[in-house]
């Protein structure tokens, strides 16, 4: 039997990246994927591909995670498509580096309400269904900058913290109704978001790592797939780090 057999995802930010390779991850296990994310083109065209890989079932949806009607819509779309949600990963994220003194009060804002903001509308769209069915698990895709701060990136780090505390928060809350809430920090992983680094940062990056290199999206979409199914049924609030030890 597979481990996620009759369960329903939905996933935002997933029509690449990390994201992707969770939704395929958990299409791969029977479970049957909404994949959310911008453009409701390339999370279609995604969809399409990761039902023909595994058999699974698999919708696109277009959605701008910071929006609530958005949010509310993409919830009720996959609750119509699949009957229910018992699994919401919230991945969609953006980076708008700079140093504190020139970053713009936009670029914060922009931050803030895609990573964070757009956590808690989904959390808060998703759990209305969890929570009366009393039953749920919502994963965060947090950071290692959440956990140790990074010069240029207040802004991101400072969502990504803020996405450690909301998910102590709402494991607290939802405990009762047996809704669990975990998040992943990844540390350097091998997607858009890190492709613009030089090779020399990359060097760089690859040394601080006591593993030695950065991590693929596979390696994150396992941690995902753990917290998602039955293995997991005692964890909540807590944080899984996959930093090839960048952190400890
Ligand atoms: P990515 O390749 O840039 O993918 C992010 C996805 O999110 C894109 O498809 C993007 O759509 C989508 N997105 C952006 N804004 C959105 C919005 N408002 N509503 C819905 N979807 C939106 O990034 P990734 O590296 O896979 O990152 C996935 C998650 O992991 C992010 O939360 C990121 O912060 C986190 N993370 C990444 C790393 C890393 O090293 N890569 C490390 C730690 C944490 P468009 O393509 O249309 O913009």
């Amino acid at each position: 039997m597979k481990r996620l057999e009759g369960k329903t995802a939905l996933v935002t930010g997933a029509a690449r990246g990390i994201g992707l390779e969770i939704a395929a991850a958990f299409a791969a296990e029977g479970a049957s994927v909404a994949i959310a994310d911008l453009s409701p083109e390339e999370a279609a065209a995604a969809a399409k591909d990761i039902t023909a890989k595994t058999g699974s079932k698999a919708i696109g949806l277009g959605l701008d995670v910071s929006k609530e009607a958005d949010c509310e819509r993409a919830v009720q779309e996959t609750a119509a498509a699949f009957g229910k949600v018992d699994i919401l990963v919230n991945n969609a994220g953006v980076t708008k580096d700079n140093l504190v003194l020139r970053m713009k009060e936009a670029d914060f804002d922009l931050v803030m309400d895609v990573n964070l903001k757009g956590a808690f509308l989904m959390a808060k769209a998703a759990a209305k269904l969890m929570l009366k069915a009393r039953t749920g698990r919502i994963i965060n895709i947090s950071s290692v900058v959440g956990q140790t701060g990074q010069a240029g990136q207040a802004n991101y780090s400072a969502s990504k913290a803020g996405l450690i505390g909301l998910t102590k928060s709402l494991a607290r809350e939802f405990a009762p109704r047996q809704v669990l809430v975990n998040a992943v920090a990844p540390g350097f992983i091998r997607t858009r978001m890190t492709e613009g680094l030089k090779d020399e940062a990359r060097a760089k990056i690859s040394e601080m790592i006591p593993l030695g290199r950065m991590g693929e999206p596979g390696e994150v979409a396992k941690a995902a797939l753990f917290l998602a199914g039955e293995e997991s049924a005692y964890i909540t609030g807590q944080v899984l780090a996959v930093n090839g030890g960048l952190y400890m």
